[in-house]
């Protein structure tokens, strides 16, 4: 983790903290926290986003609170620069659970959401072009795929957060420009209810990182909840299911896991995870390693 991520770390932690001081919802203060790591362009997630292999930026996002099981979700949507917030839009101003693609961009400009035409940071060698350029996935792009997916890495950097405010209501988000050398519309764990997020207060919020493809396959963040509500500890829950994860299908992947009453859990297969956590005691306690 580099300096400037510790230190935004820990500025998203104290305005998210902020935030339910303030006598806010856990569901704002995790969009709070999320919005400050996606503008900070040190991130994969907001204007620090992934290209996929069309060059193209797709970035998903989902919210979850636990008291109603409201979630909200977008997939695919491009040049708008909080995700977190369009997912939270779905959430509160439609029916719908996810919305993908072109419509999903349409729908966060309809509600002004700010878009993101800022030049692609420079660690990333690619430059973005817009839809109607790009190429899809053509034999081109397959071609490459083929060719880079011996090399393919990790999924870092990804952005999420956990919270409970003063009713005790849980709340989960994650944004991502998903994972590297990905074929134009890969979509990952993190707009899956139930993969990349979860809340219910009967157990708790999860919020993941890691290799979606994997998160999918087992539905990570249900299934570390389902483990809070029969009664096992954040620690606990998040250790059997991410045993599971690595010996059942070799997946990898980081939790963070939050419990109504205020115990949590970062827990990782990775061996890094940059996090961190805040009670509003001292200042906010930023790692990147968390066994
Ligand atoms: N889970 C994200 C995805 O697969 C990537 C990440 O967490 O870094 O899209």
């Amino acid at each position: 983790m580099t300096a400037m991520q510790r230190t935004c770390l820990a500025a998203a932690l104290v305005a998210g903290h902020e935030v339910l001081r303030r006598g806010a919802s856990s569901v704002d203060a995790v969009e709070k926290t999320i919005r400050v790591l996606e503008s900070s362009g040190l991130f994969n997630a907001g204007i620090g986003s992934r290209l996929q292999l069309d060059r193209v930026r797709r970035m998903d996002a989902s919210i979850m609170e636990g008291r109603s099981l409201r979630a909200g979700a977008v997939a695919a949507i491009e040049q708008i620069r909080h995700p977190i917030s369009a997912a939270r839009l779905v959430m509160e101003e439609t029916e719908h659970v996810l919305l993908v693609g072109e419509p999903a961009t349409r729908f966060a400009r309809y509600f002004k959401l700010k878009s993101d035409r800022q030049p692609v940071p420079r660690r990333i060698s690619f430059k973005p072009v817009h839809a109607q350029q790009a190429s899809g996935p053509t034999k081109k792009t397959l071609d490459l795929y083929r060719a880079m997916r011996v090399r393919r890495t990790v999924g870092l950097e990804t952005v999420g957060a956990v919270a409970v405010d003063r009713s005790g209501t849980v709340a989960s988000g994650a944004s991502t420009g998903g994972i590297a050398l990905m074929l134009p519309g890969r979509v990952g764990d993190t707009p899956l209810i139930g993969c990349g997020v979860y809340a219910d207060n009967g157990g708790g919020a999860v919020s993941m990182t890691g290799v979606g493809e994997g998160i999918i396959r087992i539905a990570v963040a249900k299934e570390i909840v389902d483990r809070l509500a029969a009664g096992a500890s954040p620690a606990l829950a998040a250790r059997l299911v991410l045993k599971r994860l690595v010996t059942r299908i070799r997946g990898a992947a980081g939790a963070l896991v939050l419990a109504p009453d205020g115990r949590f859990a970062i827990r990782h297969t990775t061996p890094r995870m940059c996090a961190g956590y805040w009670t509003g005691n001292g200042s906010p306690i930023v790692r990147d390693r968390f066994w």
